[in-house]
């Protein structure tokens, strides 16, 4: 209603506002420009403010319905118009674009914050709660309202007025530091792009010239090659390139991305957020951030996800220090005079696999392509889940995206899914999974738009986009988020698909990683660009027999940005932070490899600074990993990577329940049983020999 009213009152032509006539109700994506986000929002932030006040205004006794029900319904106008513009601010992005979502983020800040210490409906929100015994209510109701109450508490409610309009102003500060973080990073990105000779590629095969070709064509260097920052650019060139000094050229500026110095530099801006997160963390009454962020997750405690950390990091440093030396050991053999580097690392790395598994990254690579990729996922899913994808011809943000319409084994729509799998200029590095629309069943039985985006290589034009088989690994991973949000199959819209706890929310992605390599998979969808042939046997063998190579480098790379990153978010009052010594000194504490450098390091950290999604959580995927490699096991047991009777409590439990459970309650009506770590360090190749 309020859409309708805000559209007639501006008198203008601005498609935001309007009835989306779009089929399967996308935004009319041709029409948008970015100065009509502006007054979208101003109208949608009114509108859903107006609802909140008549919640918590009104006369009657509060009742289950009357508050959380009406709270549920609210803001429906606000989210299509956020979670738009939030696809288009890291998928294809615009100095217009950035200039709104610089405005945008303090003002959804202070949206969110009238709505969280309103002091009237929180008192109504208490009332249903204390009340809940008697209501008779079903058990997603249950679940709701106690998150609700979570919620107002956690975010402040209870606070006297001092206190909250602390809150208010610390909330506001960070969502603009955060929208800054991330796009100081887009930009350092942007502006590096290392311009090559002929005569400068050597080591590197066919598939990454061509991509190097490619980035250079799109950006007018005729006849010339260009390695970008996108981490499937910048890590080709570290694997292959022979050329030491452009190895070590490209590594650098990868690694001091947010640090340069200059309007880009994102150091101050993480000695602010960790200091205005761990104010708030206190002023909530808890010790440091870290405190209050896990006590609502499934690890609950900073102790308990270091617990597994650190058993995990004594683990890989053992393992990584093992591989350091054969490394070394190739490096002088080939008479080379040097001490390894963290520039040499993947290099070298690639090279003694080649040796030992005679396995060679341009011999695998014509069998990932990516279409292929993406059909294996489709076909997965078809053969766990039901569903089935059919290509839909429809309007999108950019040409390189494509839609499917997605159905289940009685034929009947279930999502809308987008795949955006090119790196651009335009996008934010990474790969994540994002949505149109959620889904629910408060307003009518509505089906949700869930996007995938990823950064891979775009091919000259006619080519065949390769992935290598880590990229076909993000690209199931990604695809596992997107069916959980599309799989979902909740009433309220709170509970919704990927709405769980950041160290629940990783499993359904990285437990579809493991289907990926599933043999049969691979032997049907792995074909080779040219010939079209399936990947060979021997090769495949091969290929999976490698799983755990290098696996102390990549998990002493993950497993130290989890640690910087509870320890820093674990410092009760973090006051004038000196950031680069805080990292140098916390690696020194954990005894980090010194040729190894964090994954993320703190000055280009989006999971931690471009908003908060994992602040002290990064640790979730390690958390999840135990989850998943024991979920995975669950399967395995059975003989059949695809048991019906298991992928049907998976969906029940998992993919299709979103939030109505506890995760530690959902994860043992699946199994049986709570997970233990020991499939984790099985499959990173972490146990202890003999
Ligand atoms: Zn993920």
């Amino acid at each position: 209603m309020e859409r309708t009213s805000a559209a007639a009152a501006s008198g203008t032509q601005n498609p935001l506002l309007g009835v989306w006539q779009v089929p399967f109700g996308l935004p009319p994506f041709a029409t948008i420009r970015p100065e009509h986000f502006r007054p979208a929002f101003d109208a949608a932030l009114s509108a859903h403010r107006a609802e909140i006040d008549a919640i918590a205004a009104n006369r009657a006794a509060a009742t289950f319905e009357n508050t959380i029900v009406a709270l549920e319904k609210s803001g429906r106008g606000l989210d299509r118009v956020a979670n738009l513009f939030f696809v288009l601010t890291g998928a294809h992005t615009s100095d217009e674009i950035e200039a709104v979502e610089r405005d945008i983020a303090p003002l959804l800040a202070r949206h969110a914050n009238a709505l969280y210490l309103n002091r009237a409906l929180y008192g109504r929100i208490v009332d249903v709660y204390q009340a809940r015994a008697a209501l008779g209510l079903g058990a997603e109701e249950a679940r709701v309202l106690e998150r609700y109450y979570t919620r107002f508490v956690r975010a402040g409610a209870a606070l006297d007025k001092s206190a909250q309009d602390r809150l208010a102003a610390i909330n506001e500060r960070l969502a603009g530091l955060g929208t800054q973080f991330g796009q100081n990073v887009l930009a350092d990105e942007k502006s590096f792009a290392m311009v090559l000779d002929e005569g400068d590629l050597a080591g590197l095969p066919d598939f990454a010239r061509a991509a190097a070709r490619a980035a250079a064509e799109e950006r007018g260097h005729a006849n010339k090659y260009v390695i970008t920052l996108a981490r499937s650019s910048v890590e080709t060139f570290l694997q292959f390139s022979a050329r030491r000094d452009l190895r070590e050229k490209a590594f650098q500026a990868w690694i001091r991305r947010g640090e340069n110095g200059g309007p880009t530099d994102n150091r101050a801006l993480i000695a602010e957020m960790v200091a205005l997160r761990a104010e708030r963390a206190n002023l909530l009454g808890f010790a440091s951030f870290a405190d209050y962020r896990l006590d609502d997750l499934m690890a609950k405690t900073p102790a308990a996800a270091r617990r597994l950390l650190d058993d995990v990091w004594g683990r890989a440093r053992a393992k990584a220090a093992v591989e350091r030396d054969d490394l070394q050991k190739m490096i002088s053999q080939e008479g080379g005079n040097f001490t390894l580097a963290p520039h040499d690392w993947r290099y070298y790395a690639e090279k003694l696999r080649k040796a030992r598994y005679d396995l060679d990254e341009a011999e695998i690579k014509p069998y990932f392509q990516l279409d292929k990729m993406v059909e294996a996922a489709f076909e997965t899913a078809r053969r766990l889940f039901g569903l089935t994808f059919t290509p839909a011809d429809l309007p999108l943000h950019h040409p390189d995206a494509r839609a499917w319409d997605v159905t289940d084994a009685q034929g009947k729509h279930v999502a809308l899914f987008i795949g955006d799998y090119f790196a651009r200029d335009s996008k934010h590095s990474g790969a994540w999974m994002t949505s149109l629309r959620d889904q629910e069943k408060l307003n009518g039985d509505i089906r949700p738009i869930v996007l995938n985006v990823c950064n891979f290589s775009k091919p000259s034009a006619g080519e065949p986009a390769l992935l290598s088989f880590d990229d076909a690994r993000t690209l199931f991973h990604e695809f596992g988020h997107a069916l959980h949000g599309m799989l979902s199959n909740v009433t309220y819209p709170l509970l919704a698909g990927t709405a769980v706890p950041s160290d629940f929310v990783e499993l359904p992605s990285q437990l579809y990683e493991h289907w990926l390599e599933v043999p049969e998979t691979l032997q049907q969808y792995a074909r080779h660009a040219r010939t079209g042939k399936p990947i060979p046997k021997a090769l495949l063998d091969r290929l999976l027999s490698a799983r755990t190579f290098n696996q102390g480098f990549a998990t002493i790379e993950y497993t130290a940005c989890a640690l910087v990153d509870l320890d820093l978010h674990s410092l009760p009052q973090p006051d004038a932070l000196d950031v680069p010594e805080f990292e140098r000194k916390d690696l020194q504490r954990i005894a980090m490899p010194a040729e190894i450098v964090m994954r993320h390091r703190l000055p280009h950290f989006q999971h931690l600074f471009s908003g908060g999604g994992y602040a002290a959580g990064y640790y979730s995927y390690m958390w999840s990993e135990v989850l998943d490699a024991d979920a995975f096991a669950a399967f395995e047991e059975t003989g059949n990577p695809f048991d019906p009777s298991t992928a049907k409590r998976l969906r029940d439990y998992v993919y299709s329940a979103g939030n109505l459970r506890d995760p530690a309650d959902a994860y043992k009506s699946f199994r049986g049983r709570l997970p233990t770590a020991d499939a984790l360090l099985k499959k990173r190749g972490l146990v202890d020999a003999g």
